[in-house]
């Protein structure tokens, strides 16, 4: 049994993080340190540790986590000057939290897509 993170508390509102969307597969709310003006954390309800952990029947679930991006950068007015989506995983990916999540940053041009 993979171990749940603070982000099962967020969706389930054990703790008093605003969410920006809910519906009965994902949540979204925003990054508590956000790395660009727009910073939101778009999470699957249902805990997946790694998107090395995604089966063929989440597939629908990560087609959500999409379309509720493509909405939530409207919503916050960057959909039109662009925005960057990531997921890390695992150690070189940079993954500091094991519950999949999407990464939706804009708000200004965001440079190179990887530096280090
Ligand atoms: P990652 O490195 O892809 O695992 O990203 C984890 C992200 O979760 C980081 O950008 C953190 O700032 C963010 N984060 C960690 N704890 C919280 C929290 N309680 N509320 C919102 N965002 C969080």
């Amino acid at each position: 049994m993979a171990e749940e993170t603070i982000f099962s508390k967020i969706i389930r509102q054990e703790i008093a993080t605003p969410l920006l969307y809910q519906d009965e597969l994902v949540s979204a709310f925003r990054d508590i340190y956000p790395k660009a003006p727009c910073h939101i954390l778009i999470v699957p309800n249902k805990l997946i540790p790694t998107i090395n952990d995604v089966k063929e029947e989440d597939e629908l679930t990560l087609g959500r986590m999409i379309t509720v991006a493509k909405k939530l950068a409207a919503a916050e007015g960057i959909a039109e000057d662009g925005y960057r989506l990531i997921f890390n995983c695992n150690n070189d990916g940079g993954q500091e939290v094991y519950h999949i999540h999407m990464h939706l940053v804009g708000g200004h041009a965001l440079g190179p897509m990887l530096s280090k």
